[in-house]
């Protein structure tokens, strides 16, 4: 049995060295406008201080230029591809044909990833991006695992899979909408999507005959959020996974908190490794209680076991809030009184959770005491007013930097 790897998306650096941290073997990144999330994208900085710390620590990055490419931007493509491929990035993520024959030219020494956008969904298509240059393909979120196991029997070794676990879907074949474009002048296809599917709308049906005359379409009194999907999460199917001989697990996220990365990075990380060393044991349910403290949009497993299933549609517009919210980030440990910047208000006397790395059981304490960080002053309370606000407080483990908090709301 082969461990796959574990991909986590990097917004930034600091989030690419907290997936790292928290067991992410490899990070998925945005080029600073040819990605499909323009808006999460490391500047050039970032992302070479990215690889430059990846390869260090024996990690893998790969950039995206994942967009469907109008002619007037392909100078900027060739452009960014001499220099990923001069940054040694482990592999670039496209889905648009042109852009793959310029990266073929331009990157030479880089792996090809087929990115999920260009909707790999059969072994005939596998084939034909292998034969054209890909290392490896992303398949599309829509398959079911019986699709998922043909493609994989069916196509060369030499060809790695890599394979959606957890994070938000599209209604539609990934990202490939107008919505967005239509409605918010942002388009999906260039990696502007405005997530318009997740709006509450306003439905009328109007008669033929009888123009003028609109009837609501109401799902209830809350609205009617008829495009809104669950966020996708494979915690329960990793024995199968792994066992099919997927490559690659990738979560999806690259405008989260470090928070929601650090948490279900670690529970997956958690999940796999357990796995791997005791097949037989495996049960899903502390992983679960885990990601179960991450705001999501209500899970699903979207069509991997069923593709008839239809629970996948958050027709509510609901917002599953956890009883935990983001508590600090570990800035300077210290025995004594380490330095952790804050994210949402705390006070003494609050229920805490350290998220340790590579450990599914998180550490509880109380707060018993808080100081200020410029002036060491007790204090009772401290509300998050600047960005980077600190504040000091006593950690009963030692903890290192950028190890994550959590509070109980
Ligand atoms: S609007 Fe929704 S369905 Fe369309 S691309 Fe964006 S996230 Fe996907």
């Amino acid at each position: 049995m082969k461990k796959p790897e574990l991909l986590a998306p990097a917004g930034s650096f600091n989030k690419a060295k907290i997936a790292f941290l928290y067991g992410a073997d490899a990070v998925y990144a945005g080029t600073s406008s040819l990605s499909l999330r323009t808006r999460a994208e490391m500047g050039d900085d970032d992302l070479v201080k990215t690889i430059r710390y990846a390869h260090d620590i024996g990690k893998k990055v790969y950039a995206a230029i994942n967009i469907y490419a109008w002619d007037n931007m392909y100078e900027e493509i060739k452009k960014q591809a001499r220099i990923l491929n001069d940054l040694k990035v482990d592999g670039i993520i496209v889905a648009d044909g042109g852009v793959v024959e310029i990266i073929k030219q331009e990157a030479p020494n880089v792996d090809i990833h087929i990115s999920t956008q260009a909707n790999v969904v059969s072994y005939h298509s596998a084939n034909f991006w292998h034969r054209n240059g890909a290392k490896r393909v992303i398949l599309s979120r829509e398959l079911n695992k019986e699709q998922i196991k043909d493609i994989i029997t069916h196509t060369p070794m030499g060809l790695e899979t890599e394979i959606f676990i957890h994070g938000a879907i599209c209604f539609g074949y990934s990202g490939r909408c107008f919505l967005s474009d239509f409605l918010a002048c942002r388009s999906a296809n260039l990696g502007d999507c405005a997530q318009s599917c997740r709006w509450e709308y306003n439905v009328y049906v109007e008669e033929a005959n009888n123009p003028g005359n609109l009837m609501p379409v109401e799902h209830d009194e809350k609205g009617t959020y008829i495009f809104s999907s669950k966020d996708l999460c494979l915690i329960n199917e990793i024995p199968e996974i792994v066992q099919m001989g997927v490559d690659s697990l990738k979560i999806e996220g690259r405008l989260k908190t470090e928070y929601y990365l650090a948490t279900v990075v670690n529970a997956y990380r958690n999940a796999i490794d357990d796995y791997m060393a005791n097949p037989d044991s495996y049960d899903a349910t502390k992983y679960k209680v885990e990601l179960d403290k991450t705001k999501t949009r209500g899970l699903t497993t979207f069509y991997f076991n069923d593709r008839n299933n239809k629970d996948f549609q958050e027709y509510e517009g609901k917002q599953y809030n956890p009883d935990y919210e983001f508590g600090g980030k570990v800035i300077s440990p210290d025995q004594d009184k380490t330095i952790i910047e804050i994210k949402n208000r705390l006070q003494v006397g609050d229920m805490m959770e350290i998220v340790v790395p590579g450990q599914i059981d998180s550490y509880k304490l109380k707060i018993d005491e808080l100081w200020d960080s410029d002036t060491n002053e007790s204090i009772e309370f401290i509300n998050p007013g600047k960005q980077g606000q600190t504040v000091k407080i006593k950690l009963p483990i030692e903890v290192e930097e950028n190890w994550i908090l959590r509070r109980k709301k």
